[in-house]
């Protein structure tokens, strides 16, 4: 049995923050789950899902957020304690459901966790979607560690009951993904039975009356924060500077701290409650020192709501400095480190900080960087997505007509990058790609004349694609659509989609396919194999010549990773050095230049192409592309 599951109180278990926030929902007694996946946020749902049948809760892999929040909405309102969990950018797919379900409140507990990205390391944005806990005036917790993050999940079911509104937990890529002991609390008792009470209405009217109620319930949230255990203060209480902090910026201060052994000079004020703010406790704190250092990640969340509050009480408080973003000397771009923390204190306090010896660290890095071979980003041996743009390239060269492509977020998304030729122009929010092109669709009326590719993935095509592709056709628009189906969610760890026939607990379920969708809306579809270079690259310049309406094309051909699982590629891949001409072939060495598979090396010293058969999976497709045919297939037993 899963430890996530274990009914065993008191012990301590190591776990990722996502996890943790997982037994707090399965503590708390959730009964219905629902969730989008986005890194860093999959693992809450990944956890839940997989203990789902164990614990007969319910668990789903929803199309898209605000799909999730209104399932997991409706289970609330039923009287069931409900959880939906995302990355920043599925907040804003939520908010228009969320700025009216404020107003007509929840009954179960509801809540919503955001795991936030600083940095972009695997989004699009480096978005901070805490203000929309204050756009839509409703209570948000942050944990700074893994046992905070479970802590806070059972307490904000409570409180999301307790006021009668959901509740947003904001975590970022750290605390999701740290490990850390967390002490387990007893299981409880499932015993809640749904029932909707049809004179009860959920609707958002009389509007202003509603949004009263919603102002009174975050008093009450205020109230309850003032007193709570998730804010706390350490260090001198006559401190030379105060530091105020949340999430990670308290641990990273901590070490600070520590490092420069300054406690009898610094006092650390943690919230772990960060909206509506204890206006009362920052106020008490704010006598303390008259020099503020706000510590934390993405925008100046904190910093301006703080300093809101002290200008209400500064004929009281007297004149404070006020450090963070706005002063420089916390980043307003990327995540914080303990480094940035003791720059920072040091420059305030005007102490000399012996940072690490340079000389030693100029030798480290160039030892790391001297061990590490470069690497670009790029597609996986044997991924379809490069066949795939190698094709679009082809075919969009032929046409000759500066043709160009509307992207969209995925793996594929690294076509910005030689891994795909460069072939994508553009990428903004899930499914924009499509409305771009249905925009640029209509530009021919206007006079534009190039040619336009949408290329859109399977799971993006169900979550955000399907409006615009119906916006399309309707409106009468004219491009290419491509969807790239690989048959997985595959940049966020192989969730299932509709497309896939299979339910978050691993169930066969109903299979949507995305060809009769596109038929069933008017547009005309072709199903090709991307690894059918030759037929792949006619059909896309076929329908690029035929300017009639939207055409669809569907390149399908499985993920790689997915292919090996399932027994993997059929082919061992040898090169014929006599018939490789190396430096005299096409743009000089053709595969390796242009068609960039990894599993594919320049030999200088023979002149000639090998295959590296550690990384090669034997997918075929370079073989295709060979002008001389010098890569040589045998056909092998799978798993051979
Ligand atoms: S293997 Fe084929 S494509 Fe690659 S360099 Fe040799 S001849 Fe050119
Ligand atoms: S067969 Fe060719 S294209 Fe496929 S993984 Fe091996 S080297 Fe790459």
């Amino acid at each position: 049995m899963k430890p996530i599951v274990l009914n065993q109180p008191d012990t301590s278990y190591l776990v990722i923050g996502n996890e943790a926030i997982a037994r707090g929902a399965i503590e708390a007694g959730v009964d219905f789950c629902a969730a989008y996946p986005g890194n860093p946020s999959s693992e809450i749902m990944e956890t839940l899902a997989s203990v789902s049948k164990d614990l007969n809760f319910y668990a789903e892999w929803s199309v898209n957020e605000k799909v999730a929040l209104e399932a997991a909405t409706a289970a609330s309102f039923a009287g069931l304690r409900a959880i939906t969990s995302m990355k920043q950018n599925g907040v804003n797919v939520v908010s228009d459901f969320l700025t009216n379900l404020t107003l007509s409140g929840t009954k179960g507990g509801l809540v919503l966790v955001t795991c936030d990205d600083p940095g972009g390391i695997s989004s699009t944005n480096e978005e901070d979607a805490r203000p929309f806990s204050k756009l839509a005036e409703v209570p948000m917790l942050e944990p700074s560690n893994p046992q905070e993050a479970l802590d806070m999940t059972t307490f904000a079911f409570d409180l999301s009951e307790e006021i009668g509104s959901l509740c947003i937990m904001r975590s970022t890529s750290r605390i999701s993904h740290s490990r850390g002991n967390v002490v387990f609390s007893p299981l409880p008792e499932r015993k809640r039975i749904p029932s909707i009470d049809p004179s009860n209405l959920r609707n958002t009217f009389p509007v202003a009356l509603k949004h009263q109620t919603v102002i009174e319930k975050l008093e009450t949230a205020k109230k309850i924060f003032e007193t709570s255990k998730f804010n706390s203060y350490t260090g001198s209480e006559n401190p030379e500077l105060l530091i105020i902090t949340c999430g990670t910026g308290y641990l990273y201060s901590r070490e600070a701290i520590n490092l420069l052994g300054l406690w009898d000079k610094i006092g650390l004020l943690k919230l772990g409650t960060t909206w509506p703010l204890p206006e009362n406790l920052i106020n008490v704190n704010l006598t303390k020192s008259n020099n503020i250092l706000i510590v934390e990640e993405v925008q100046p969340f904190l910093e301006d709501n703080i300093k809101s509050i002290y200008a209400q009480n500064a004929i009281n408080l007297g004149l404070k400095s006020f450090f963070g973003k706005s002063s420089g000397h916390i980043p307003k771009i990327g995540e914080l480190n303990p480094d940035i923390l003791l720059n920072a204190i040091s420059k305030i306090l005007n102490i000399k900080y012996q940072f690490q010896d340079k000389e030693y660290s100029d030798k480290a890095k160039n030892t790391a960087s001297n061990l590490t071979p470069p690497r670009e980003l790029g597609f996986c041996p044997g991924c379809p997505h490069r066949a795939s743009f190698f094709n679009i390239k082809n075919a969009l060269k032929f046409d000759a007509r500066n043709g160009f492509v509307s992207g969209d977020i995925g793996c594929y998304t690294m076509a910005i990058w030689p891994t795909g030729f460069k072939q994508v122009n553009s990428v903004h929010a899930m499914g924009s790609g499509v409305g771009l092109a249905s925009g640029y669709g209509k530009l021919h009326e206007l006079g534009f004349n190039q040619p336009i590719i949408s290329v859109v993935g399977d799971s993006t095509f169900f979550h955000a694609g399907l409006p615009p592709l119906i916006n399309a056709v309707y409106n009468k628009s004219n491009f290419l659509l491509i969807v790239l189906d690989n048959s997985a969610t595959a940049m966020t760890g192989f969730q299932p989609h509709p497309g896939t026939g299979i339910n978050a607990k691993g169930e066969p379920t109903n299979k949507i396919n995305i060809e009769d969708v596109c038929n069933a809306v008017g547009a005309k579809v072709e199903i090709v194999d991307p690894f059918d270079i030759d037929n792949a690259s006619k059909s896309i310049y076929r329908l690029l010549q035929n300017e009639n309406g939207v055409r669809v094309i569907i390149m399908r051909r499985k993920c790689a990773l997915v292919q090996r699982k399932e027994g993997g590629f059929p082919y061992k891949v040898e090169i014929d050095s006599d018939k490789c001409i190396g430096e005299e072939c096409g743009c000089n060495r053709y595969c390796t230049r242009v068609f960039r598979c990894p599993g594919l090396i320049w030999d200088k010293v023979s002149g000639k192409t090998k295959i590296d058969t550690v990384i090669c999976v034997g997918c075929g497709v370079c073989a295709k592309i060979c002008p001389k045919n010098a890569i040589i297939l045998k056909e092998v037993k799978r798993n051979d």
